[in-house]
């Protein structure tokens, strides 16, 4: 493992686990130690750490969070030339492109297929069929969407779910933000 790297996991609040991390409430990162062995996983890191040294705290909306995702990936390259570490701009891209996709499924319309505009952190609404629905928020799952009506409370029992096609869509980075309405813990 590269020295800088360990130094960084010593004197910081970062913990050992299953997906890289980064939960802004507690200030903690969450690495996958095996992977530090390679580049990609060590860039990783480095990107979990542009978004704590970067202060990403909280959004609302799914674009604010892919301009948090490129800013992130854009202080990972400065860092990388500090740590010395290789920057391989074909995972970026790919990690970038896994995002992309998963708020593309979110966004698109449950009944026509239609690309739709997003509510607020969980709510969909479709221009072409009026169609209302809303998103799981966990990035580490694949995309559940629930078509509810306008009026009716998001937890009736009644409402349709629907799992995306793909069997998984994983993004590399699991942002865990404060969402800035309520202050309440999400868990993405
Ligand atoms: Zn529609
Ligand atoms: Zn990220």
């Amino acid at each position: 493992m590269n020295v800088a790297i360990k130094q960084f996991i010593d004197e910081n609040n970062c913990l050992p686990g299953q997906v890289f991390s980064f939960n802004a409430n507690t200030k903690t990162i969450t690495y996958v130690p095996e992977e530090l062995e390679n580049s990609d996983g060590s860039l990783a890191l480095l990107h979990e750490i542009a978004h704590m040294r970067l202060g990403h705290y909280s959004y609302n909306y799914d674009v604010e969070l892919l301009g948090l995702e490129h800013e992130a990936w854009e202080e990972t390259r400065r860092l990388a030339h500090e740590y010395n570490i290789e920057v391989d701009e074909d995972h970026i891209t790919e990690c970038l492109e896994s995002y992309d996709k998963w708020l593309d499924k979110r966004a698109t319309c449950p009944k026509c297929g239609e690309y739709s505009l997003q509510k607020d952190r969980s709510t969909f609404g479709c221009f072409a069929c009026d169609c209302h629905w809303k998103v799981n928020e966990r990035k580490d799952r694949e995309v559940r969407k629930r078509i509810i009506s306008k009026i009716q409370d998001a937890g009736d029992k009644t409402q349709t779910i629907i799992k995306s096609q793909n069997t998984k869509q994983l993004v590399p980075c699991v942002l865990s933000l404060v969402a800035s309405i309520n202050s309440a813990i999400h868990y993405l």
